[in-house]
């Protein structure tokens, strides 16, 4: 990963992987200046647009939490993270703790399209 660049996280549950590629289509000129890490699966989708992603595992192997630990570590600047909000989630306690740790560091963290939107008008 490139130092000089802000480092932005992207994971989509599965109802919301088809809005995080429309969203990175909106948004791919200031991503393209970003380190993007992803979920598995989240990447691999996200992949397809072209940009450059680095894969973690798949959010219920792990993927949530090694971006947490990432987060934990100040090496993370944002956090793209599309819930699905009628879904139930094996790795529910991981989702909750990605959440708890970008409030404990003060990590940026949206939700939804519209709030990302902010978050990458903020950083770039
Ligand atoms: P995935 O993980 O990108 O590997 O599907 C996302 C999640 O469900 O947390």
């Amino acid at each position: 990963m490139d130092q000089a660049k802000k480092t932005i996280a992207l994971v989509a549950h599965d109802g919301k992987k088809a809005d995080m590629v429309a969203f990175v289509k909106d948004h791919i000129e200031d991503l393209r200046k970003a380190n993007i890490i992803a979920t598995g699966t989240t990447g691999s989708y996200v992949r397809q647009t072209g940009l450059e992603v680095e894969l973690k595992l798949s959010g219920p192997m792990g993927g949530d939490a090694q971006i947490a630990a990432l987060a934990a570590e100040g090496k993370v600047d944002g956090i793209i993270f599309f819930r699905d909000p009628l879904g139930k989630h094996a790795h529910e306690p991981d989702i909750q703790m990605l959440m708890r740790i970008s409030d404990l560091y003060n990590v940026p963290l949206a939700t939804n399209p519209a709030t990302g939107s902010l978050i990458i008008q903020g950083l770039f």
